[in-house]
């Protein structure tokens, strides 16, 4: 039966689709994510053992939680990862004789240890998924995509696939190593990526941040601010 609510409502469905289309063309012309249900929000790691007091500190770190959770109101997708490691794990220093924390990493973000933990801060209640990385102990994983033997997938890109996402931002720890991982992983993954800088914290170990920034770009993550998302 075709009568004029029917009418009227089709319109306003084109009409809000139409609106819909410009407003996400738009958004890509000026360099800035279109926030719809096609986006999702990626917060990588923001887990005690990477902010102040924790084992593998980022500085500044903690910096990034009022930011995560002011932006996380505004997606509809939230994705949660979380680096999740059995004791022993092969990138621990402890694992390693003879090689100090940093050529490996200090032991961190072991099985449900505190430091594991997401940062008692963090509220974004609506994010619908965890993903954990770096539970198998001869693989290390900085990416929330692709383990670090670059072969063994997470699951994220398929779930994200699934739900319709054609575009991530990523936030959270460390810019220059998971956050860094992660985008480069979600454009080769064909999403339209974003990297959202002060919402984001460095380790910044010899350039290594200039690098990963440089690294993002080369495969056209864009760089960009909390103003940038609207
Ligand atoms: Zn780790």
């Amino acid at each position: 039966m075709t009568d004029r609510f029917t009418l009227d409502r089709r319109a306003a469905i084109a009409g809000a689709t139409l609106f819909t289309a410009a407003a996400v063309r738009s958004a890509a012309a000026q360099g800035r994510p279109a926030i719809d249900a096609q986006t999702a929000l990626i917060v990588v790691d923001v887990q005690n053992d990477f902010c102040p007091g924790g084992r593998l500190a980022v500085p500044k770190g903690d910096e990034v939680v009022a930011v995560c959770n002011a932006i996380g109101r505004r997606f509809q997708n939230v994705v949660f990862t979380q680096d999740w490691h059995p004791e022993g794990h092969s990138s621990f220093a402890s694992s390693h004789t003879g090689k100090k924390p940093f050529d490996v990493w200090p032991d961190h973000c072991t099985w449900d240890s505190a430091g594991a933990e997401f940062h008692d801060s963090l509220d974004i209640p609506h994010a619908q998924t965890i993903v954990r990385k770096g539970y198998r102990k001869e693989v290390d994983s900085y990416s929330g995509f692709l383990e670090a033997d670059r072969k063994t997938t997470t699951g994220l890109g398929g779930y994200l696939k699934e739900r319709g996402v054609s575009r991530a931002v990523v936030v959270g720890l460390a810019t220059d190593f998971c956050v860094n991982w992660t985008a480069q992983d979600a454009a080769k993954a064909g999403l339209e990526t974003y990297v959202v800088e002060e919402a984001c914290r460095a380790i910044d170990l010899g350039g290594s941040l200039d690098k990963a920034w440089a690294d993002m770009a080369a495969l056209g993550v864009k760089r960009i601010k909390v103003a940038d998302l609207g």
